[in-house]
């Protein structure tokens, strides 16, 4: 069911929004560039890449462009290390308006020089930005030199801002990562016995990857590397020799994925560790891929022991929970899916669902597993968010830093599922943060001082009284 004609403001974003309706297929629109002027939520293709790489704890990021856009993504996400720090800072090349003039290469080849006589790194990788696009710098020459001077590996990420959108971002750091992993030479059949993964898409926020490194050594399964999160690079060139990819990310690492089963011979699975239900199933659906009876076993003590520690707690949200409504715009389809299950676990109702870059098929899903009614719209901006989540009556919003103030201007409850987030909300202890975390939200008592204070809800009487008392 296509929303009303009057509820679009921008008539080419007509397709991208769809009211739920089962019995219906209409030609909803994803996956595609941004309408011109819309304010979409999205970031650029260098941050999509930025952000797929930086939490590689022991590389060296060059942004190669102005130096707003090394400020712009700089300490991007909430990565945790358990060694390396040299990620937090962000090298830049501080291009002016003279290197656009003359060009930007030889202040380049210096920054690599300078980090490489002052560091020594592993690896370092230099990102292009939008004016390196427009100027046309030949970076892999650039590059492909340093890399000869030094005998280190030093790769372009080719990401100027304007190439498309996040997505492609995404895309560019997956290609950098292939080329960082190089050719396989001695991959044999030996590699497909052993109980190896690698788990691609876990950035590890608020160290959520060492919950599922946790679980994953007790069924017995050995993690090979972590892509991206608390990446180490010599443990990335080691990737090629896994067994099975492991994709939590799956807008961001299908395409990676897709490209080490081509190159390497490595099978991959999607899989979510968000929310109880996904949990069990990721947990069980790795177990079950190797074939082995004992390691089904532990995968189902583990979740018959953790399910009991959690269960009595997630019972006290339910009942605190019951009944409201949530609105969810994050970045990737997979997400989106896992948090309205789990806010059906919880017994609150998804009323609006978007993504930046889901995919068909995870629209798909999230048609099927949503009420008749909900709101689902892809590549949204302020001003669509804001209409739904007022004409819908949504009491928390779960997104990005850049929701977060149409939240709280709104008076709506926020819960951060993106770059600030504090606590880990993945595995079983995740669960039951998330819970706690919708709870302090919604539950809060500063909703209501805003309603006494401004005589409503939002919406319509916050505008109002933002009128009266200007
Ligand atoms: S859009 Fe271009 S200028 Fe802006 S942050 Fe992205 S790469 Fe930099």
């Amino acid at each position: 069911m296509a929303v009303r004609e009057m509820d679009i403001l921008i008539k080419e974003r007509r397709e991208s929004i769809f009211c739920n309706h089962k019995s219906k297929h209409d030609n909803f629109q994803c996956d595609k560039e941004s309408v011109s002027g819309t304010v979409s939520q999205r970031a650029c293709v260098y941050c999509g890449a930025r952000v797929v790489l930086n939490p590689i704890t022991d590389a060296y990021h060059i942004v190669h462009g102005p130096i707003g856009c090394a400020s712009y993504t700089w300490d991007i996400r909430g990565s945790l290390s358990s060694g390396e720090e040299v990620y937090r800072n962000s090298f830049s090349t501080d291009l002016r308006e003279i290197d656009v003039i003359f060009g930007g290469e030889k202040k380049l080849a210096a920054a690599i020089d300078e980090i490489y006589t002052k560091f020594k790194p592993p690896v370092i990788f230099v990102y292009c930005t939008c004016i390196v696009g427009v100027i046309g710098d030949d970076v892999e020459e650039v590059c492909r030199k340093a890399e000869k001077r030094y005998g280190i590996r030093v790769i372009p990420v080719k990401s100027p801002g304007f190439a498309g959108h996040k997505s492609m971002g995404y895309k560019a750091a997956c290609n950098a990562l292939i080329d960082l992993m190089g050719e396989l030479k001695d991959r044999d059949a030996s590699v497909n016995s052993k109980k190896t993964i690698n788990y691609l898409g876990d950035f590890n926020m608020s160290g959520e990857v060492w919950i599922l490194k946790n679980y994953l050594e007790q069924m017995g399964v050995e993690i090979v590397s972590t892509i991206t999160g608390d990446a180490k690079c010599e443990d990335l060139k080691k990737a090629p020799k896994a067994a099975l990819n492991v994709v939590q990310c799956a807008g961001s690492m299908t395409y990676l994925a897709k490209r080490m089963e081509e190159k390497y011979g490595i099978p991959f699975m999607k899989i979510s560790f968000f929310g109880v239900e996904d949990t069990k199933l990721s947990l069980l659906n790795i177990a079950n891929f190797f074939n082995d009876e004992k390691m089904v076993e532990k995968a189902e003590k583990l979740i018959f022991d953790n399910e009991g520690m959690v269960n009595s707690e997630l019972e006290y949200y339910r009942a605190r929970l019951k009944g409201k409504k949530a609105a969810i715009y994050v970045g990737g389809g997979f997400k989106a899916i896992s948090l309205i299950k789990q806010f059906r676990d919880l017994g609150i109702d998804t009323v609006v669902v978007g993504t930046q870059t889901g995919k068909k098929e995870d629209y798909d899903v999230i048609r099927e597993i949503t009420e008749e009614g909900t709101i689902i719209l892809d590549d949204a901006n302020p001003y669509e968010l804001e209409k739904f989540m007022k004409e819908k009556g949504a009491d928390i919003l779960v997104g990005g830093v850049k929701e977060r103030p149409l939240a709280y201007k709104l008076g709506v409850a926020f819960c951060d599922h993106n770059h600030e987030r504090k606590h880990p909300l993945c595995g079983f202890i995740g669960a039951v943060n998330f819970a706690k975390e919708v709870d302090y939200s919604i539950n809060s008592n500063v909703w209501n001082i805003i309603k006494r204070e401004r005589g409503g809800h939002y919406g319509k009487e916050l505008c109002e009284y933002e009128c009266e008392s200007m």
